[in-house]
């Protein structure tokens, strides 16, 4: 094989909770994570120079060692002494900075790709572990579906395909750095804790109103008072009709889950409207399985 195309999936969280703070400035958490159909492409293909090259649709990213694309292929050349080349080329379609992993799904996708374009012995499992050195979520990007991840968000807990959920996912036009928000986070006996098992419960009984019901996002206290346009798009989704909505990740992507399709269309409409988000897509929940 000398070409291969592959799908990076963003993800959302159903539940994110943060537990404790480690010394390294790391944070321990209990996060649901479910990819959903918004994918960038990524064309691989081997080349006889011994480099990386890298292209992608949007100018502003990087397209050297900044780009976590470029470093999981130095990863894998690297690990499995691969000393062809590689041409990658990236349509972004995932928004950047979003709160939807953009970069890890990306990332992944590319580990996946080495290893099959140049045949590398080498486990899912041994890939997952090798990945948590380019990102916390780079190892649910690998291993994909619904997971319950913990640790750092490396201890992944593959859970049962999540029903197909109507989304419709909108992201402001505000710029949320990962870190900043975390280091933001007060931990103390009034931080109001998602219910994450409540919503695993509620997955396993395919019960979408009571997942809808407790969807929960701590990091939410920090992003929202910084940025109160999150907490408009979602009380516009709630008007529009959705079950419930909730912020993604530490921010800013705003995703609701709706009943019906016709809601969905509707929703989808009117939030374009009001010009809150300048990305407003429709989607659905990603099962390889279902
Ligand atoms: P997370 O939910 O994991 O915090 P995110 O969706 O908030 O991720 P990303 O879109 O993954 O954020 O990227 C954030 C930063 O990473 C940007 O500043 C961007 O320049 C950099 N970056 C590096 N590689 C990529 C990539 N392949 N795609 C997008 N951004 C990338």
């Amino acid at each position: 094989m000398d070409k291969i195309v592959l799908k990076a999936l963003a993800k959302i969280n159903l539940g994110l909770d943060v537990v404790g703070k480690r010394d390294n400035g790391y944070h321990d958490v209990r996060m649901i994570m479910q990819n959903i159909n918004i994918y960038d492409k990524i064309c691989m293909e081997k080349i006889p120079e011994d480099v990386i090259q890298l292209q992608t649709s949007l100018s502003f990213l990087p397209v050297n060692e900044n780009n976590l694309a470029y470093k999981a292929a130095q990863l894998m050349k690297d690990e499995f002494n691969i000393s062809e080349g590689v041409s990658i080329k990236i349509e972004k379609r995932i928004p950047v900075s979003a709160g939807l992993a953009g970069g890890s799904a990306d990332a992944a996708a590319v580990l996946i790709g080495m290893k099959k374009l140049f045949n590398c012995d080498v486990s899912n499992e041994r890939l997952k572990e090798l990945s948590v050195k380019l990102g916390a979520d780079v190892p649910f990007c690998v291993q994909r579906g619904t997971a319950l991840a913990e640790g750092i968000g490396e201890e992944l807990t593959e859970l049962a395909p999540l029903m197909r959920c109507n989304l419709l996912v909108a992201k402001p036009k505000i710029i949320v750095p990962t870190k900043v928000i975390y280091q933001n986070l007060k931990l103390d006996k009034n931080t109001l804790h998602p219910d994450i098992d409540g919503i695993m419960e509620a997955m396993s009984n395919n019960d979408l109103h009571g997942i809808a019901s407790k969807l929960g996002n701590v990091l939410e206290t920090v992003t929202i008072p910084m940025h109160p346009v999150i907490q408009e798009i979602k009380d516009k989704m709630v008007e529009y009709g959705a079950l419930n909505s909730l912020m993604s990740g530490s921010g800013p992507t705003v995703f609701g889950i709706f009943e019906d399709e016709k809601t969905l269309e509707r929703a989808y409409g009117l939030l374009k409207e009001t010009k809150l988000a300048p990305y407003v897509a429709k989607t659905s929940t990603y099962s390889s399985k279902r």
